[in-house]
């Protein structure tokens, strides 16, 4: 393994350690999984969900409280996973709730396979475009997709912040631009819905202040650590700021 390697490695593991104290490991809460829920049409125990980028599984466990589905959850991270896996047995969801390390570029399942594929927080991570049109393959005819996405909320925006996320995501747009994707991408858009302000801070960036105490008490003197901790501090900044420029929204369509 080069050198470069292995600091990538390490700044990957700081990460994983940083996100994996927290519950949700993007902005949402258990209320707006419910809300995205309610679009889509009664889940027996046949019926099979995919969560992609699942992370440590906080609203996967919220399907499975409303549902009677079985869910897989899939991530990159093993550490995420074990959690995942961990959370799933205090629930008493083992049996139907399954963690897997896996890749949202290269989904190892049959075609057709899941009534719904469920994202919050992640599909920037392949490209909303990109995840709406390979991921249409895996679900069966009439299931549903449902992911939560970055958005601008108005059309135009102060340089400062327009700068920050086009760094951060490129592919973040308006809300109209997101649905007109879905529907170019074979999908019927079913709702759209705003994720409010608590979702961001009670349910998100609130998390991220005891993370950053433990966080920055174990790895102490840690530079790379610290520039996280800053830059997570930033994107708070950044919020606090200029929330009403952007916000996440979730997006619901049915496969036609
Ligand atoms: N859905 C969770 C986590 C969102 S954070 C929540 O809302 O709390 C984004 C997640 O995507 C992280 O857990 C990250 O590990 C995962 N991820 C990033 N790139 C990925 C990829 N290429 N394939 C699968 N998962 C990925």
């Amino acid at each position: 393994m080069s050198k470069d390697n292995t600091i990538h490695d390490f700044e990957l593991d700081l990460i994983c350690d940083y996100y994996s104290s927290m519950e949700r490991q993007g902005p949402g809460s258990p209320e707006m999984t419910k809300r995205a829920l309610e679009f889509i049409p009664f889940l027996s125990n046949d019926a099979e969900i995919l969560d992609i980028g699942c992370g440590t599984g906080g609203q996967t466990m919220t399907i499975a409280k409303n549902t009677q589905a079985k869910i897989t959850g899939l991530d990159l991270f093993p550490k995420f996973i074990d959690i995942f896996n961990r959370n799933a047995a205090t629930h008493g969801f083992q049996n139907r709730v399954k963690g897997m390390v896996g890749k949202m570029e290269d989904l190892p399942f049959p075609k057709e396979s899941f009534d719904v594929i469920w994202s919050e927080g992640a599909i920037y991570n392949i490209g909303f475009l990109r995840g709406m049109k390979e991921w249409y393959e895996f679900i069966k005819k009439d299931g549903y997709i449902a992911v939560s996405e970055a958005v601008w909320l108005t059309d135009e925006r102060p340089d400062e912040i327009h700068k920050f996320w086009t760094e951060a995501y490129p592919e973040i747009d308006t809300i109209s631009v997101k649905i007109d994707q879905m529907q170019s991408s074979g999908y019927l858009p079913i709702a759209a819905f705003l994720l409010p302000e608590n979702c961001w801070t009670t349910h998100f960036y609130d998390l991220h202040e005891a993370a950053q105490n433990i966080f920055l008490k174990k790895y102490a003197g840690n530079k790379t650590a610290e520039e996280l901790v800053e830059y997570e501090s930033f994107g708070k900044d950044m919020y606090e700021k200029y929330k009403a420029y952007y916000s996440y929204v979730f997006f619901i369509g049915k496969k036609i």
